[in-house]
């Protein structure tokens, strides 16, 4: 998110009056210690540990003085320019303790919540220590042995279901099973909001008792107390693990009838038991059983929690307003009942700010004193719904077979049929072809067909997500060009992004800060130490117990 971002969402789109806007304090500059445009793994790892490090590197630093900059590879042009794919580490690191580990040693609970898969960059920041933000087979593993997180709610079941158990949806590159590990570890489990509820639910019913005696996998109980003996000191306390979909959430603007009308007013649109939570009831959720009010037995020494709107970034990079504004909203919302729970207490801080900017946004573009806010508004699916609905649609197309040959000579009948899918798509998400002031020409349709034949070719499939899908970004280029909101990249960029704070201690946050300051500052403010966290944390890996799934 970057300051356009709550332009658009404030005065353009949906979401009216943001809470946001009253708890602004500074700027948060966010560049990594090999570029001036960082990525998230850097940009999250900054604020987990008060340390700059390279694109791409999470939950780990520069050996030497890790807030240097370091542009000896030239790295502000090439490294640094790479996207969130792989990328070069460009010097040797090491794990740095964060504000997570400091928490837990310090007895505090703590928490992960996002939109996007619990493994992607800026929550696996928080707990975890790679090289490479895409080993998040490693990531998913570290987040269910090393750290006793108490809340883990976001997307990515994939990286948890087992290869054996699930061929077709598990992205793991091992044979664990780490859905089974974490019920073995005390997580109550959830796939869907209802789920949520009821976990929750039992963890109040229960009084908040130990994660290992609320065990319902039918595990041995036992084995936490010896896997577990370096840190016995700890309370485990309530642990849930919601895992929504397989990879990321779907978009706000996607996950509603009416799309983002539901925002109107301030209000939050509700969902039912089947669907995914909201970002909203993920973080109430994660407020209950981090607060533990109803277990007054225990000795309560606080909570850390990481609530991330992850897909803003995402609608960002295919250059998509309304993905971006509906994510916008639900962010907003989340903010504000966190503001209203710090609000309530005198002991409490939240602090609010982003990874980076996404897509240099401009409001306003193309030499246009004006956006068209009515086109903007009319806007009803994310280009990421409508490129999974052409592909989806063009695989039911009878007796077509689009492998590589046939793509390449794809014949006017079915170029025809993809055509039409194309513009009713299109006509479904806001946009009609036959109206000009919707700015869709016969090019732009020609340009998508011709990237969805080459997707399904490729073999993408209708769960490919946003990073260099060539038909998504073709489809979002397409759908905003009416609204003149201008984008100036497919990444990330540079600009310092706003920062903001309410409770105990957010006077500190006031003015322009470094990023790893204002993590430092973050550190400060909860009084932990994640360096000494991190000591006594690191060696969970190897005391993996062979009863669980080997490795
Ligand atoms: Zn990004």
């Amino acid at each position: 998110m970057g300051p356009a971002h709550l332009t658009l969402a404030r005065d353009a789109g949906a979401c009216g009056a943001l809470t946001l806007d009253e708890h602004l304090v500074g700027a948060s500059r966010t560049r990594s210690t090999n570029s001036l445009v960082t990525d998230s793994a850097a940009g999250a790892t900054a604020y987990a540990t008060g340390h700059r490090t390279y694109n791409h590197v999470v939950g780990e630093v520069p050996v030497g003085d890790p807030n240097d900059v370091d542009f000896t590879s030239g790295s502000n042009s090439a490294s640094g320019a790479t996207g969130p794919g792989p990328g070069p580490v460009t010097g040797p690191v090491r794990p740095a303790g964060t504000i997570v580990e400091g928490a837990q040693l310090a007895g505090m609970r703590t928490g992960v919540v996002t939109t996007t898969r619990v493994t992607h960059a800026t929550p696996a920041s928080f707990s975890s220590h790679v090289a490479d933000r895409n080993d998040e087979t490693e990531i998913a593993l570290e987040q269910v042995y090393t750290l006793d997180l108490n809340v883990i709610l976001g997307g990515g079941a994939a990286q948890f279901l087992s290869k054996d158990a699930f061929p077709e949806r598990s992205a793991r590159n091992d044979t664990r099973d780490l859905m089974a590990d974490a019920k073995h570890r005390g997580y109550a489990i959830a796939f869907n909001a209802g789920d949520l509820n009821e976990a929750v639910a039992e963890i109040v019913r229960s009084g908040g008792i130990k994660g290992e005696e609320t065990d319902q996998g039918g595990g041995d109980a036992s084995e936490d107390s010896s896997t577990a003996a370096p840190f016995a000191n700890r309370q485990f306390g309530p642990r849930v693990l919601g895992l929504f979909a397989d990879s990321h959430l779907a978009y706000e603007i996607d996950a509603h009838e009416d799309s983002l009308a539901g925002f109107a007013n301030g209000a939050t649109p509700s969902r039912g038991d089947a669907e995914a939570p909201s970002l909203v009831a993920m973080l109430d959720a994660a407020l209950v059983v981090l607060d533990a009010k109803f277990a007054e037995h225990e000795n309560d020494e606080g909570f850390f929690l990481l609530v991330e709107a992850g897909r803003i970034d995402h609608g960002a990079h295919a250059n998509d307003a309304g993905a971006v504004i509906g994510e916008m909203c639900a962010y907003d919302r989340a903010f504000k009942r966190a503001v209203e729970y710090v609000a309530a207490r005198n002991d409490a801080l939240v602090v609010a700010t982003s990874d980076h900017d996404t897509g240099g946004v401009s409001v306003g573009c193309c030499d246009a004193y004006e956006v068209d806010v009515a086109k903007l508004n009319a806007l009803k699916k994310s280009a990421e719904f409508v490129a999974n609905d052409i592909v989806t649609e063009m695989l039911k197309l009878d007796g077509v077979v689009f492998d590589v040959p046939s793509a390449t000579a794809a014949n006017a009948t079915v170029e025809n049929a993809v055509r039409a899918i194309a513009i009713a798509s299109l006509a479904a998400a806001g946009r009609d072809v036959s109206d000009a002031s919707d700015s869709v020409g016969d090019a732009d349709v020609s340009a998508i067909v011709a990237a969805a034949i080459e997707a399904i070719a490729a073999g993408d499939s209708v769960t490919h997500t946003y990073e260099g899908y060539e038909l998504q970004n073709k489809i979002g280029e397409v759908m905003n060009r009416a609204n003149k909101v201008g984008w100036t990249s497919r990444a990330h960029t540079g600009v310092d992004v706003p920062l903001f704070a309410f409770g105990v201690g957010a006077e500190a946050f006031r003015g322009s800060h470094d990023n790893f300051r204002v993590g430092q500052m973050m550190i400060d403010a909860l009084g932990v130490d994640p360096v000494e966290g991190y000591k006594v944390f690191r060696d969970r890996l190897s005391i993996v117990d062979a009863d669980e799934t080997p490795p």
